[in-house]
């Protein structure tokens, strides 16, 4: 059985390929994406079984994820094709060479229709870790039932209950988000959040004291993620663990902070203690952001000696 099981919306992606406005015309390249996706993808490449949950229309853009995900090793057996609604879809245009501008297509399509029935109950009680994000419980009220329905049932078979925060200010209002993510803390293991989002729940100002603050709501272990800075591990035990990020040249900072919980999540899945889990998934978010594309650049095993001959903390 997976060993990590996620769920969430993917979407195509259809991206410029140079700098310059989408509007006039531009030579495009097309993809796909999706946060909790790029989570399975990254554990799957690092040897641990993982599999991805969610709703796509009956296209060609839904047949793109299902054939990337298993061509990751990734397990879709669970993922719905939704005649009623299309896959949803992303513009990215690179309307300067350092500023990036996204749309999305994706309010009332097939990932938003995502229910409590799609799920694997046998696939959820035999997990070991399940990984949600704050995106999905901002799509719809019954993508949000799925949500908390998840976490009900893996956590009451003995799961691992991972949080990234995520969110998305496009999808929803600060208070909403607050109020309704707040309810996930107590049934949640570990959180990972940025510092605007950690201030969400939490009034402290330094993320160090955000990251002890996150532990006191439920999280034995809380990791805030700081870009280029690193990120910071808060246990609930009041242990504290600091990493810096592993310097590379930054192509596409889209990514990276789901690259990074791959890789604390696959070290946590290797029966690893926090250190290693924080300078795995330092490695992975290093890996994301020097290559174009959200999970393309996700590293296996074997490549980790590339970034870790540059990783001069250790
Ligand atoms: P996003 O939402 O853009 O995917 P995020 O805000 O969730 O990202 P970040 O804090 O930006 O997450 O990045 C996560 C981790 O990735 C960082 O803790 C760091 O280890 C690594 N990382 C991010 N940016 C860089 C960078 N420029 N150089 C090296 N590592 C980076």
């Amino acid at each position: 059985p997976p060993a990590l099981v996620t769920l969430g919306e993917a979407m195509a992606v259809v991206a410029t390929v140079a700098p310059g406005p989408l509007a006039t015309g531009a030579p495009l390249r097309l993809g796909w994406a999706g946060a909790e996706a790029t989570v399975a993808i990254g554990v799957s490449r690092l040897g641990h079984a993982a599999a991805w949950t969610g709703r796509l229309g009956e296209d060609a853009a839904g047949a793109m994820v299902l054939a990337g995900l298993r061509a990751e090793g990734v397990d879709v057996s669970a993922a719905r094709t939704d005649p009623a609604a299309p896959t949803g879809l992303m513009l990215r245009e690179r309307r300067t060479a350092d500023r990036l501008r996204v749309s999305y297509y994706r309010a009332g399509l097939a990932g938003s229709r995502l229910a409590p029935e799609d799920l694997d109950e046998a696939q959820l009680t035999g997990a070991r870790v399940l990984h949600v994000t704050g995106i999905t419980p901002a799509l719809s009220a019954t993508a949000r039932a799925a949500v908390e329905h998840a976490v009900a049932v893996a956590r009451a078979a003995g799961a691992v209950v991972s949080f990234d925060v995520n969110h998305r200010e496009r999808l929803w209002g600060r208070a909403e988000a607050a109020e309704v993510l707040a309810g996930l803390l107590p049934y949640t293991d570990i959180v990972f959040a940025g510092p605007e989002e950690a201030a969400l729940f939490v009034p402290e100002e330094s993320p160090e004291r955000m990251a002890r603050a996150l532990t006191r709501l439920g999280p034995a272990q809380a990791v805030l993620k700081l870009g280029a800075r690193g990120a910071l591990v808060a246990t609930g035990d009041g242990g504290l663990h600091i990493r810096p990020a592993v310097p590379v040249t930054a192509v596409d900072p889209v990514g990276a902070g789901d690259a990074f919980v791959s890789g604390y999540l696959a070290a946590a899945l290797d029966g690893s203690p926090v250190e290693e889990r924080l300078h795995l998934a330092a490695l992975c978010g290093a890996f994301a952001v020097s290559v174009p594309g959200d999970w393309e650049g996700l590293p296996r095993r074997t490549e980790l000696g590339l970034l870790a001959a540059q990783d001069i903390s250790r």
